[in-house]
């Protein structure tokens, strides 16, 4: 009789891969067997959207097969999509099958929240996975490559509509900067006419950075052709772009985007948690309330920073901290330990604003601005390729190339 307990980990992003990758080494096959279930055969940097939908990267560049990192021979792989949690009978349902769990760790990331904007689910594209930024990369070349084909056609379906300026918008916009000019020269469009307009309704984009910084960022896109909207909302969202402010103003875009928020993933309200704004709270020790063996990770989590009295950012560098306590904890279990509460440990946060400028802090507070931050930014996304894959992987897939 197999008397070794099961642990599904649901999600291979960068809480579900780095929870999988420390329990292969944390625990032994006699101790426990691990099965780990995504949607697709790969995993992607979700970090690194902006810039697959953008186009200013190898979209490959930016995913990784699975298999390639986890040991297919040691953790069962599911590639199939998860419907919902039966906790009362410890399931999983998936699309395909169903799957029982001793331990499971629910680690499937955030979805676009649209706060019900009028007709932004059916108008916008969304930066919310893989799939969705190849769409958003090769709708706006279709706009550029159809321009001098069509008699017809109005300047404004060249103009690029980002709605929102937090990070994601800001980085997308960073990139846009850069390709734009690259596509009006390929597609011999002048490059007055092809508009990128983002739109922030509070008073300055990237509200949670300090004035210095947001300047340094306003100007530097300004600079390269950005128009930047702030203290704008947008009210509703149309086939021809968003109607935003008191009046009602229209701002037309053959390419419309919504950066504007992001929730839990949805399955956590279809498996009956208890949510604050589409999140479960965990306890300290990263555990859904009442549910002694189930873990909830990343950007599925609302992890109160409690000397501050608000939760903590949903960010990569949370989720993969999230990991190394839940696998503490999972052995603890098992063990029958004391487990252990979950601390977070900002190494600061930086914006990119392209691929050779950008801004933020790091450790206690320094500010970086322009190139040492857009170097720094590639460092924090080797160091995660190295943590995953090591040498190998950062070598194939690394930002920062020695030749
Ligand atoms: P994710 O990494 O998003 O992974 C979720 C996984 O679950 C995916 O593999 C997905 O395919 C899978 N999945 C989803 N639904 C299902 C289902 N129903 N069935 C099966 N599988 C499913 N944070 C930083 O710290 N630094 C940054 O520089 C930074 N830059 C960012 C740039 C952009 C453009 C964006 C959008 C976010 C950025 N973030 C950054 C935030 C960061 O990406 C997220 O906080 C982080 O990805 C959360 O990790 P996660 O493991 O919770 O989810
Ligand atoms: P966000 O919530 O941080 O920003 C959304 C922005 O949209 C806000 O500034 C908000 O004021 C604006 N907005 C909302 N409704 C609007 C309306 N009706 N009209 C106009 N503007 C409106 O969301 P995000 O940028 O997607 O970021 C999500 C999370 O991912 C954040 O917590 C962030 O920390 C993380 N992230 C981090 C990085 C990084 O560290 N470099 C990059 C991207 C994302």
């Amino acid at each position: 009789m197999n008397t070794k307990p099961r642990i599904v980990v649901l999600g291979a992003g960068y809480a579900g891969m780095m929870t999988t990758k420390k329990l292969m080494k944390a625990l032994s096959p006699e101790e426990a067997e691990i099965v780990l279930v995504n949607k697709h055969n790969y995993h992607y940097q979700t970090t690194w959207l902006h810039e697959v939908a953008a186009g200013t990267i190898n979209q490959n560049q930016a995913r990784i097969m699975i298999r390639d990192v986890i040991n297919p021979n040691r953790v069962r792989i599911i590639y199939d999509t998860v419907v919902k949690v039966d906790k009362e009978e410890s399931q999983v349902i998936l699309e395909h099958s169903e799957l029982s769990y001793d331990y499971l760790v629910i680690s499937l990331g955030y979805e676009t929240n649209t706060f019900g904007i009028k007709g932004m689910d059916e108008h916008a594209f969304f930066i919310e996975d893989f799939d969705s930024c190849r769409l958003i990369r090769e709708h706006i070349e279709y706009q550029f490559a159809k321009f001098n084909n069509d008699l017809e056609a109005d300047e404004s379906s060249l103009s690029i509509l980002v709605g929102g300026g937090g990070f994601t918008g800001i980085e997308f916009v960073g990139e846009l900067v850069e390709k734009v000019p690259e596509l009006c020269k390929k597609y011999d469009i002048d490059r007055g006419k092809a508009k990128i307009i983002n739109v922030e309704a509070a008073p300055s984009i990237l509200p949670t950075f300090d004035n210095d910084l947001v300047s340094y960022g306003r100007k530097s896109l300004q600079e390269r052709g950005a128009h930047i909207l702030e203290g704008v909302r947008i009210n509703e969202c149309t086939n021809e772009g968003f109607i935003v402010g008191d009046d009602n103003e229209l701002i037309k875009a053959g390419t419309i985007v919504w950066t504007g928020g992001v929730t839990g993933n949805s399955i956590l309200g279809k498996s009956g948690f208890e949510l604050t704004k589409g999140k479960v709270t965990v306890n300290g020790d990263l555990r859904a309330p009442g549910h002694d063996n189930i873990f909830v990770l990343g950007d599925c989590a609302w992890v109160m920073n409690k000397y501050e009295n608000r939760p903590y950012p949903p960010t990569a560098q949370a989720a993969m901290q999230h990991a190394t306590t839940c696998v503490t904890n999972i052995q603890a279990l098992i063990h029958n330990l004391p487990l252990e509460e979950f601390t977070f440990s900002d190494k600061g946060t930086v914006a990119s604003l392209g691929v050779t400028d950008g801004m933020g802090t790091i450790l206690i507070g320094k500010k970086l601005y322009g190139k040492s931050a857009a170097a720094m930014k590639k460092v924090v996304d080797d160091r995660y390729l190295f943590l995953l894959g090591g040498p190998l992987l950062l070598m194939k897939k690394g930002k920062i190339r020695p030749f």
